[in-house]
């Protein structure tokens, strides 16, 4: 593959294992020659996210819980001593209780809804603006990962859904004020893939098999698409595209 990321550096936060969507997007990155950073959540994550960026030469490997901000401005003062400079911000995590993704969404909790909103959508903005004295001057691009639950009523995604709305706008409200920086900021908005966040949402399994029929491609995305997908936002070739949620989901956002 042609080396368009060659000299670029990216973080990417998300990694929980190899069938993670950010761990897709990561692989799409690194073969584009872009160096990257990794961030894991616990000790529990470490070894695994370790040995899968021992794949990818001269990568870091970081602590983060984003839901403590020192840990997020920690792994930014790293990168200026390792990297420098930053081109890309990979954001693909999300949490919400187990329980609060199942029955109906009037019962949520305050706390509950805190939580999802915390992890899943303000993070982003935090991110964001502990990354861009690394970004001033780059022509950076910032991408997270949404759902089509941001839109419409998707059984069991409850309140992630609207910590996914809350992030969709982010987006919008973000590229706003990064445009005049040379900063975008975009989402993707995959289609079901079987992941370990995606096992918590009850009756995923179904949906799947349901989301494969009606679909315009009649099947279901893949990691590597979504990877694909953000390695696209990432690089040159969207230099015109912010504030956008670009959908692969194999066309099912058209469907009547
Ligand atoms: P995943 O492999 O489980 O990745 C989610 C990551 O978020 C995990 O590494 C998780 O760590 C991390 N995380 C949770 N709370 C965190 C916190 N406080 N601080 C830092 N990291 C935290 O699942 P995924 O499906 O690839 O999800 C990645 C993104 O894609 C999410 O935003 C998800 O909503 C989005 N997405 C997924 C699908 C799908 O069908 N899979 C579709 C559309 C969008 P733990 O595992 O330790 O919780």
């Amino acid at each position: 593959m042609e080396k368009i990321l060659a000299g670029k550096t990216g973080i990417v936060f998300g990694v929980a294992n190899k069938r993670s969507l950010a761990w897709a997007c990561a692989k799409s990155l690194a073969d584009a020659g872009m160096r990257l950073a990794f961030t894991y959540l616990g000790d529990r994550l470490e070894k695994a996210v370790r040995t899968l960026a021992e794949d990818l030469p001269g990568s870091v490997v970081l602590p983060c819980d984003v839901t403590q901000p020192e840990q997020v401005n920690a792994v930014f003062e790293t990168l200026k001593e390792e990297f420098g400079h930053l081109d890309t911000v990979l954001h693909a995590i999300a949490f919400a209780r187990r329980e609060e993704l199942q029955g109906d969404f009037f019962h949520t909790t305050k706390e509950g809804y805190m939580l999802a909103h915390e992890v899943s959508a303000y993070s982003l903005t935090e991110i964001t603006r502990a990354a861009l004295p690394l970004m001033e001057g780059r022509e950076g691009s910032i991408i997270t990962l949404s759902y089509i639950g941001a839109d419409r009523v998707i059984p069991g995604y409850n309140v992630m859904g609207i910590a996914k709305a809350a992030l969709e706008a982010s987006v919008r409200y973000l590229a706003a004020d990064l445009g005049p920086r040379e900063i975008r900021v975009n989402a993707i908005s995959a289609g079901p893939i079987r992941t370990l966040s995606a096992s918590g949402v009850k009756g995923f399994s179904e949906r799947l098999d349901a989301v494969a029929e009606r679909t315009a491609l009649r099947r279901n995305v893949t990691a590597e698409e979504v990877g694909d997908a953000c390695l696209f936002l990432a690089g040159p070739h969207s230099r015109g595209i912010t504030g956008s949620v670009l959908f692969v989901d194999a066309g099912f956002h058209i469907m009547g």
